[in-house]
């Protein structure tokens, strides 16, 4: 076999499985389409604290490629907002392009190989691995291939039929007000089953807004026209030529059956490992593609059965994340969002999606409407209370799913 182990895609899933087989001793090849791992991205780049914390190819991070959004501004259909904090708690925005050569980078350090301009295209089993035809064989293959997943088609495994469609307007030189903050829209004409964003990063601000897949719809670019024309009063890009566009699929019904084979998995995206609520998969797609690389190494070098039976089985479910998508996709409603905003079980419901629980109910977290005062009403202490034991129940039956 010319490999140990050939993943396809170099990108957070791929790379951080590559840097954990080749620090394993692996003979690793990453197979990429595109010249370089920075070009053409699909995702805003927004790194949750759990990733930094949890992740420790992070660690050595450099500063200047990212940018600390300590909050979150919700914004109603009708532009009220309230302001949401965890202590503690905090997002990076990046120059995602250069923080993909930088991982790109740390999987070569490690002693990985990366092939650019290598499309994958067909496998064919072999008794103990795998022939990739003009990229050589090798024992294992992995599939960090994002949504539409190739590895996942030539090898028979699942693929995602549940998708959002995100796209987004990158500005250099443009500093947002308020930018500490990661502002959120919600509009179901505009971003049906999800929201619209603005996010001061390292070098501009990105706007963009993700949409549920479905039927014939009009065009993104013409509802991204809308939301521009929408967010004005806050920051006018009308008239500003975008510097870069990103857009792309963001399987959002799941993790795929089946995600795994005799020597052969799928991570990332192309497992469908992205929060089905938030539409975030960065966190997931580095944590589980490491993980995969040591399980891969541990089998590899005899230690393990093949992971595709016991490894597999740590992938989050998304369970409660999967009916919270369910329920959004039915009942969003603007008018709702309207009225009950500023309510406590609304901002408890935001709180638990972008901080993940974490001092969700703070007695520090001032929550503030638009003119400037706390609007919590005591009425619905009782629904909060159901929230809260909701949250305790996700919290032990998904640990795994942050
Ligand atoms: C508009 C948008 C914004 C997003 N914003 C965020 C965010 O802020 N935070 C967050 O956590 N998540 C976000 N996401 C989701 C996040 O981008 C993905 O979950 C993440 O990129 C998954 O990483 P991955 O490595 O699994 O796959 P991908 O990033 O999809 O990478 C797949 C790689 O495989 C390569 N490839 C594909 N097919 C082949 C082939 N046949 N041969 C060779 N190479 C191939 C591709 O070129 C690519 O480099 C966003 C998604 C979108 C669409």
């Amino acid at each position: 076999m010319d490999d140990d182990c050939t993943i396809v895609g170099a990108s957070f899933a791929g790379l951080a499985c590559a840097i954990a087989l080749a620090r394993s001793g692996m003979r690793v090849t990453v197979l990429e389409k595109k010249v370089d791992a920075g070009q053409k991205l699909h995702t805003t780049g927004i790194i949750v604290k759990d990733a930094i914390d949890q992740v420790a190819i992070l660690d050595s991070l450099p500063a200047q490629f990212v940018r600390r959004i300590s909050g979150v501004r919700l914004y109603a259909p009708n532009l009220q907002h309230v302001d949401l904090a965890a202590p503690g708690y905090y997002f990076l925005t990046t120059d995602t392009p250069e923080v993909m050569r930088w991982l790109a980078s740390r999987a070569e350090e490690s002693g990985a190989r990366i092939s650019y301009r290598a499309l994958f295209r067909e496998a064919t089993r072999l008794q103990s691995g795998w022939d990739l035809a003009e990229f050589g064989t090798t024992r294992f293959l992995v599939g960090a291939d994002g949504p539409t997943s190739a590895v996942a088609k030539v090898s028979g495994l699942g693929r995602s039929s549940q998708f959002l469609f995100g796209l987004e307007y990158a500005y250099p030189g443009v500093e947002p007000p308020e930018s500490d903050r990661l502002h959120c829209f919600v509009d179901r004409r505009l971003a049906t089953g999800y929201i619209g964003w603005l996010a001061a990063s390292p070098g501009g601000v990105q706007v963009g807004l993700a949409r549920r897949v479905r039927g014939r719809q009009r065009p993104a670019v013409e509802a991204m026209g809308e939301f521009l024309d929408k967010i004005a009063p806050i920051l006018d890009l009308r008239q500003a030529r975008p510097a870069s566009v990103r857009a792309g699929m963001i399987p959002c019904g799941g993790i795929v059956s089946p995600v795994a084979a005799r020597r052969v998995l799928l991570t990332g995206d192309a497992a469908g490992m992205v929060s089905p609520v938030t539409a975030g998969g960065i966190h997931n797609a580095l944590k589980h593609g490491l993980a995969a690389g040591h399980a891969i190494a541990d089998y590899l070098g005899g230690k393990r059965e093949d992971p595709s039976g016991w490894f597999v089985k740590s992938y989050p479910r998304f369970r409660m994340k999967r009916l919270l998508r369910f329920l959004f996709d039915r009942f969003q409603s603007d008018a709702l969002f309207n009225l009950f905003l500023h309510t406590r079980p609304i901002r408890a419901a935001a709180g638990i999606i972008y901080f993940h629980h974490k001092g969700v109910f703070d007695p520090q977290m001032q929550p503030t409407d638009s003119r400037g005062q706390n609007p919590a009403a005591a009425s619905d202490a009782l629904t909060l209370d159901r929230l809260e034991r909701e949250v305790a129940r996700i919290k032990q039956s998904e640990p795994a799913n942050r």
